[in-house]
């Protein structure tokens, strides 16, 4: 089977070209110049619009459990609604019960994803408890396709990692080529604020912002880079949200060290504001970090530009408003933490592009390439290449959206974007040759998707 992707102009992470792609299969077989007659069985007219590399979120949440409850799309529904949005391939967080072996807990995983992806996916693994045996299973995982581990200095008694764990596991990572990612949040000095705001009676959801300031952010940020300097490990920042932050990165790439983040989204568009709106509306907004006040986006933007932060990637974990946020009502420390967004983030991102906020090269490069590179992917994702998987967006610069839970594809009943305009629509996605979104219509199956097994990061010597 041989398809024609004829006269788009062809996106990568340096720059744009106008030419023909031809796929074979399951892969992309040539990039030429228009004009050459080749033969195929199928020919996509992408004359005005885009051919870019399908897109790679290095962050999701399908099934996830959380506060007694679990994110609301299952493997099947959020990878459609990603194909949806122009994404090809999901990096989803396995997560370690504390008490449990890290190779039951990628089990796990696997059957839940296995045969239910509509594109394909792989695995970061979640270390919720550090000892001789899970810190031993790391090599396993590695092994296993499965080199990225994250921990976390937020929620104490949950995921809570202590200085002393993190410091053991950067010192295994640091050993066997593994990449420690890390949610750097002060949760002991949090805990504190939340239960202080509870005693008061502030239990609205705008408090699930106040009781997380953004200098607790960048303290465990600038503490996770120093207890990585001291082990020698590489670290990513996942979910940065704040200024402080980006400062603590910026600084500790400057002087060298193998340190990178990305940001959401979410950060970019919304904000603290969103998390006051009245009628527990607010509740749609909480994530952690939480929304910061507005002045923060323009920090985050420049950190894209000056690639102190390398990656956009969604933490999509969807909670319905209705029955999941609503656990929160009267205490919002009780609200599941998380923000719909696996969708968006190609759209949002290239609304970057029309704002004058990134070039169309950098979108490439922070939605695809660097996610490829950054987990072992590249180059058979994350660049339109021969030899490449044949994941390929064409996506129409020109069309217009209005992003809203009427129209979109996730399994949630709210979107955190309803209502925004967006310059820029999805046309046709092909996952690994197979055309899944084209005419409006989804044409792709759950089951299509294939687990990747990963390289170690790209970007380590
Ligand atoms: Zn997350």
């Amino acid at each position: 089977m041989r398809t024609l992707i004829k006269g788009g102009t062809v996106l990568s992470s340096t720059g744009a070209v106008v030419a023909d792609v031809l796929v074979s299969d399951e892969r992309i077989a040539a990039l030429s110049a228009p004009g050459i007659a080749w033969e195929a069985d199928k020919v996509i007219d992408a004359a005005g619009k885009y051919v870019l590399p399908g897109g790679i979120d290095a962050h999701t949440h399908m099934e996830m459990p959380f506060g007694g409850t679990s994110s609301h799309d299952t493997f099947a529904t959020g990878t459609t609604a990603a194909a949806w949005g122009g994404t090809t391939t999901i990096i989803d967080f396995a997560v370690q019960v504390k008490g449990t072996t890290l190779q039951s807990t990628l089990d796990k995983w696997h059957s839940k994803a296995d045969g239910n992806c509509a594109i394909d996916y792989a695995f970061h693994m979640i270390v919720s408890d550090v000892n001789d045996t899970s810190l031993k299973e790391m090599r396993t995982c590695i092994d296993a396709g499965v080199n990225s581990f994250k921990m976390f200095m937020a929620y104490p008694g949950v995921f809570y990692a202590t200085d002393g764990e993190i410091l053991r596991a950067m010192q295994r990572a640091a050993d066997t080529g593994g990449l420690v990612m890390m949610h750097a949040e002060n949760g002991i000095a949090i805990d504190e604020l939340v239960a202080q705001a509870l005693a008061a009676g502030k239990t609205d959801p705008v408090q699930h912002g106040l009781t997380r300031p953004a200098e607790l952010e960048g303290e465990a940020t600038s503490r996770a880079i120093t207890l990585a300097k001291v082990t020698g490990s590489p670290l990513y920042i996942v979910h940065l949200s704040a200024a402080e932050a980006l400062a603590a990165v910026a600084n500790a790439r400057d002087t060298g060290q193998n340190v990178f983040a990305e940001t959401c989204p979410q950060y970019l568009y919304l904000s603290i504001e969103d998390l006051a709106r009245p009628d527990f509306e607010g509740a749609k907004y909480v994530a952690s970090p939480p929304l910061r006040p507005r002045e923060h986006q323009a920090s985050l933007w420049r950190g894209l530009r000056t690639n102190d932060l390398s990656v956009v990637s969604t933490d999509h974990c969807p909670f319905c408003f209705n029955e999941q946020k609503e656990l929160g009502r009267d205490d919002f420390s009780k609200i599941p933490n998380g923000i719909p967004g696996v969708e968006h983030r190609m759209d949002l991102l290239h609304q970057g592009v029309v704002a004058g906020e990134i070039s169309l090269a950098r979108w490439v490069e922070i939605t695809s390439t660097t996610p490829a590179r950054m987990f072992g992917l590249y180059p058979r994702k994350g660049v339109i290449a021969p030899g490449s998987d044949a994941d390929i967006v064409v996506y129409d610069p020109t069309a217009t959206q209005t992003l809203s839970a009427a129209t979109h594809h996730m399994n949630v009943d709210y979107s955190a974007y309803e209502g925004l305009a967006i310059t820029g629509k999805v046309d046709t996605v092909l996952s690994r040759g197979r055309v899944v979104v084209a005419d409006n219509a989804f044409h792709g199956a759950t089951g299509h998707g294939r687990f990747l097994t990963r390289d170690l990061c790209q970007y380590l010597t």
